[in-house]
């Protein structure tokens, strides 16, 4: 994947399908920055995207907002973080989740903001915003 694609989405059900689209061209160890508002559509896309990857349902992929972390097995795992709660960037080494960037997996990361200075320079950002009720504008960049 390369460049940049704009995404308009009309529902949560369109949100699933980008980001199962996304997920088919991901390479292991793929690092994805989803910025947005809160109710953008991050942990929806995060829905699609692992249950492209794992075969999971995506009924069972929920918002990892009190632990930080929820992990779904496969061939390729998913590595979900959503790090709104997180202080500071140094908590986040100190609970190794830098070591999950490089286990083969896809890390879909919820709030990157908060660690923009432990990211490699190679990631994917998607950008999240609202476009009016059931609209949401995803931009894919990477
Ligand atoms: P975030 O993780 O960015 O805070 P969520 O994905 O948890 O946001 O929540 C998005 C909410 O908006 C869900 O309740 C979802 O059903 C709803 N929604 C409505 N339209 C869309 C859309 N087009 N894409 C994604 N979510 C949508
Ligand atoms: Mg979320």
């Amino acid at each position: 994947m390369d460049g940049i694609k704009q995404y308009i989405s009309r529902s949560a059900i369109e949100t699933h399908a980008i980001g199962r689209e996304i997920g088919r061209c991901l390479p292991k160890n793929s690092i994805l920055c989803l910025s947005g508002d809160l109710g953008a559509g991050k942990t929806t896309f995060v829905k699609g995207l692992a249950a492209e990857i794992t075969k999971c349902s995506p009924n069972d992929v929920t918002s990892p907002t009190f632990n930080y972390l929820n992990i779904y097995d496969g061939e390729t795992p998913i590595y979900h973080f959503d790090l709104y709660r997180l202080q500071t960037a140094e908590e986040f080494l100190h609970m190794g989740f830098d070591d999950f960037f490089t286990l083969g997996g896809i890390c879909c990361i919820e709030w990157s903001e908060r660690i923009e200075k432990l990211l490699p320079e190679k990631v994917f950002r998607i950008a999240f915003s609202h476009d009016g009720d059931d609209r949401r504008k995803i931009i894919v960049i990477g």
